[in-house]
């Protein structure tokens, strides 16, 4: 018989001392009941809790070995931490979730079964429910209305960080060593063939959400910038449209004056006019070095070029 398959889950933890003994023991009861095909490892990475978390999964980690961590020397965020995860994952799919039991470990199995369908990835979209306030959800849906009008890589509402990703896939993302991370964006990024399914988000049951509203834009910021050079772009397109208008309102000025002997304050025309010009200009030549600076911030990215999915009749020597 073939060795059974392993089972990555990664979770990052912070501040989470009450919840990552209930999680553990939820997907330990996973892991029992897909026990006959798959083995599973579930890596618990601690963002620099400031709470007992830590302590609470060395306990864990004692009483058995299907559980490991990873502690971080301080808080490098959510993203980060995933990063760690699968980085330190051995398993032939590796699945991500949160440790505040926000994400139904029952969906585990159902995403084991999309991967043996084919999937490279099996991500998860949340149903709008009330668990969610009404706040997070208008931001929400602008901010994911903003990144997709704005980034070349499209990027799904509501998809939330639980998902599953296959090795082959893993082994590509990992290649992708970039500071700041924006985990949908990158996955999707990546490529693959890859499948939705939906669940309802559950309630914290203990603490509190560590995404305030103040780091939520600061998420939104940070995924607007590492997808799109938009942003770099805007004083190019503002300079064009202050120059143009500059140039035709000179125009019309002329005509004004040499055909319809209009009288202006003298020396205020020519006055406007280049100020309203040489402006315009100058947002021009900013937008022409923002477009060398995304050039510079895409290559400093170092990303793959191009990643292969399957290849017949070829070898790479
Ligand atoms: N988290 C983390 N580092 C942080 C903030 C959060 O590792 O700086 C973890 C947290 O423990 C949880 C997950 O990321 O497992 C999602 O965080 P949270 O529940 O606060 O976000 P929300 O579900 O409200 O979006
Ligand atoms: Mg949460």
């Amino acid at each position: 018989m073939d060795r059974k398959q392993l089972i990555s889950v990664v979770l990052p933890v912070y501040n989470e001392e009450k919840n990552v003994s209930l999680v553990a023991e939820q997907l330990l009861g996973i892991a029992k009941q897909i026990s006959n095909r798959y083995d599973m490892e579930i890596i618990f990475v601690d963002d620099g809790s400031r709470d007992n978390s830590f302590e609470e999964l060395i306990r864990l980690c004692e009483q058995n070995s299907m559980l490991k961590a990873l502690s971080f020397s301080r808080n490098f965020g959510h993203q980060i931490a995933l990063t760690a995860g699968f980085d330190y994952a051995k398993g032939d799919a590796i699945i991500c979730m949160d440790s505040d039991l926000q994400h139904p470990p029952e969906l585990i199995p159902i995403m084991l079964k999309k991967w043996e369908e084919g999937n490279n990835i099996v991500y998860t979209i949340r149903k709008d429910n009330s668990n969610i306030s009404f706040v997070k959800r208008y931001c929400d849906i602008f901010f994911y209305w903003l990144i997709n009008k704005v980034s070349n890589t499209p990027i799904n509402r509501n998809a939330a960080d639980y998902r599953l990703i296959s090795r082959i896939a893993l082994d590509e993302f990992n290649k992708l060593r970039e500071r700041d991370r924006f985990l949908r964006g990158m996955i999707n990024w990546v490529g693959f063939k890859n499948t939705a399914i939906e669940y309802e988000v559950g309630k914290r049951i203990h603490g509190k959400s560590s995404y305030s509203m103040w780091k939520l834009v600061k998420f939104a910021a940070n995924a607007v910038t590492s997808f799109s050079g938009a942003p770099l772009r805007t004083s190019f397109v503002a300079g064009s449209a202050i120059a143009g208008f500059a140039f035709i309102y000179g125009v019309y000025l002329v005509i004004q004056n040499l055909f319809f002997g209009a009288k202006f304050i003298p020396g205020w025309p020519s006055l406007i006019i280049s100020v309203l010009f040489l402006g315009g200009v100058q947002l021009i030549s900013v937008g022409i070095l923002g477009e060398y600076i995304y050039r510079i911030f895409n290559e400093v990215k170092k990303r793959p070029l191009y990643i292969i999915d399957k290849t017949i009749n070829v070898n790479k020597q």
